[in-house]
């Protein structure tokens, strides 16, 4: 049999292993035809009869999956889209004045609103257009009382092999002891998926499995990397029954820290926030309990597109991640392009060297009115919830000044405008040059905190392009000049009373974790993935124990002194059954 690999999106994550059951599709044919006069009244009280039905079905998933935080925003999003009242009237009238028949009335209103998100050309507005798929797929199922008897036919330990699923689906598939869905259609906000994953029931959207996969072939799903294989060879089939046992056992080990504040042995509090790079990232963030977001890279926005994005378009998602973190912080970093984050439309200038070119805050300065765009956004969704700005690529005190100065022009433009705004929204700098970290003592007089980007500090600081493979061994955390501008970083921010954090790959290896918290980093921000190995680790480590000895970083010569002097801290401050 031939092995066939499929991609499709990752929405969750975990490994599934089992036959594939293909279930017919849940496209519903839309009756269409003209009623009488005297059918108006009945075809409305079924109407609004089967949408109080669906609210009260909606309101009993909520409650028996118990869902929490954004998946429960997500479903109540979909009561609210049935619950609005432009519907009742847009079908009413459609029913009434135009004699369609209810079915056919209910369509053209979705299809309205699903080809007007649609053609917003915007990932939140393109979620938005799936809600009312969704929506709309619910309503008509039940407006045909479409049983589910497909799932009569799934027997334990099947995967589902499907175009699309109701939600309703999703549970009954789960009771059966079905193991996993691929999907060729839904968004990672789509209502099945939510329930999908309150499951735990690892599923990939987006797979093109027609006439690829069939009735009883044997599946492995990857739902974290967004594959399916298809009847794998042997070997490979060990190795996922391997990965398979090994992950059900680092999260039934980690899922106890969920709710756990990060402490460390001798009982300091901590905060381990994420590092994200695109808005979807939230979602995950919240099922892991981060802390907050201590780094948005805003690159995405710019990059992979022919134009700048606008205010509103910024505006709109600063808005709801801050809505969905509630209260905890949101750094927005303001945009990083250049260097090796080059936007399409960027081709004003080739740089020979654009590591060392008009990259972050440059950039930024140079076009000023792209700056601003993104400066208002962030300023108009300030009110919004617990938000801060930083600067990427600080390299003088005089380009945080000229920076903070656009700022305050922004802050007139807004006040003239009437836009509020939170007026005392903190302002930080990235310190990820050696000159911002050699100036650290001048910027924090300045700014409200400081953040350390290693990834760049160490490149600049060994001269080493971060991704050039050929020179990875010069790169090399253990670099006692790069440790150094980090310890004098925190002794500078210290020193005026900032807040200082770490952001970087550094900050989820836990190697360096004794030494950064015996150093004085109070919160530390990575990939949403490392947070709860992070936190686990975090409560092995004594961060007052290594304290009188970090200046001891400042009498290594080589990089070896420098891995003896880590490997130290660890010994005093790591407990040794967590030993790195
Ligand atoms: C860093 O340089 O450490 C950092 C977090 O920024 P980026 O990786 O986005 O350059
Ligand atoms: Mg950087």
């Amino acid at each position: 049999m031939i092995m066939y690999q499929l991609q499709g999106i990752a929405v969750t994550t975990g490994i599934a292993i089992g036959k594939a059951k293909l279930l017919k599709d849940r496209n519903v044919a839309v009756e269409e035809f003209e009623i009488d006069e005297n059918q108006i009244e009945a075809e409305l009280e079924f109407f609004k009869a089967s949408i109080s039905e669906v609210v009260n079905e909606i309101d009993q998933f909520i409650e028996n999956f118990n869902l929490i935080n954004e998946d429960k925003t997500i479903i109540e999003t979909h009561k609210m889209i049935l619950l609005d009242p432009d519907f009742v009237i847009s079908v009413e009238k459609l029913v009434r004045n135009d004699k369609k028949n209810l079915e056919q009335a209910i369509y053209i209103h979705f299809m309205r609103a699903i080809d007007y998100f649609k053609n917003l050309d915007n990932q939140l507005y393109a979620e938005r257009a799936c809600d009312y798929e969704d929506v709309f797929h619910r309503l008509m199922l039940h407006l045909k009382k479409i049983d589910s008897n497909v799932v009569d036919e799934i027997e334990e330990g099947d995967i589902v092999v499907v175009s699309d699923l109701p939600p309703s689906l999703v549970s009954q598939i789960h009771k059966k002891g079905a193991t996993g869905i691929v999907m060729s259609k839904g968004s990672k906000a789509s209502h099945s998926i939510i329930i999908a994953r309150a499951l735990g029931l690892p599923i990939i959207t987006g797979v093109k499995f027609q006439h690829i996969i069939h009735q009883g072939d044997v599946l492995i799903i990857d739902s974290k990397k967004g594959f399916v294989l298809v009847n794998p060879v042997d070997h490979l089939f060990q190795e996922f029954i391997d990965l398979q046992k090994k992950i059900k056992r680092e999260i039934s080990d980690l899922i106890d820290y969920i709710e756990l504040i990060p402490t460390s042995a001798n009982s300091e509090e901590f905060k381990i926030l994420s590092n994200i790079d695109l808005p979807i990232e939230v979602e995950h963030l919240l099922e892991v309990n981060s802390d907050g977001i201590g780094l948005f890279r805003t690159e995405s926005f710019y990059n992979d597109r022919k134009n700048l994005p606008t205010e509103d378009e910024q505006y709109a998602t600063y808005k709801s991640i801050a809505q969905k973190l509630g209260d905890r912080p949101l750094v927005i970093r303001t945009t990083d392009i250049g260097g090796d984050k080059v936007a399409s439309w960027y081709t004003l200038e080739k740089e020979s060297n654009p590591n060392l070119g008009c990259r972050g805050i440059r950039f930024s300065l140079k076009y000023k009115s792209i700056f601003k765009v993104q400066l208002r956004a962030i300023l108009e969704a300030s009110n919004f919830g617990n938000i801060s700005i930083m600067f990427p690529m600080i390299s003088t005190f005089e380009e945080f000044v000229e920076a903070k100065a656009v700022l305050d022009e922004c802050k007139e433009e807004l006040h003239r405008a009437r836009v509020p705004f939170a007026e005392n929204i903190p302002v930080g700098t990235m310190i990820e040059t050696p000159s911002a970290a050699i100036c650290a003592d001048g910027l924090a007089r300045v700014c409200d905190f400081f953040s350390i980007g290693t990834n760049d500090l160490l490149q600049y600081t060994v001269a080493v392009d971060r991704g050039n493979e050929n020179i990875a061994s010069y790169y090399n955390h253990y670099n006692p000049a790069f440790l150094t501008l980090i310890l004098k970083t925190i002794q500078s921010a210290h020193k005026h009373k900032k807040p200082v954090a770490i952001c970087g790959e550094m900050a989820a290896d836990t190697q360096f974790t004794a030494f950064l918290l015996n150093a004085g980093i109070k919160e530390l921000s990575v990939g949403v993935d490392h947070t709860l190995k992070l936190k686990k680790f975090i409560r092995s480590v004594d961060s007052k124990k290594g304290v009188p000895f970090v200046e001891k970083l400042y009498d290594c010569l080589t990089t070896s002194d420098a891995k003896n002097f880590i490997d130290r801290i660890n010994e005093i401050c790591v407990d040794k059954g967590y030993m790195c």
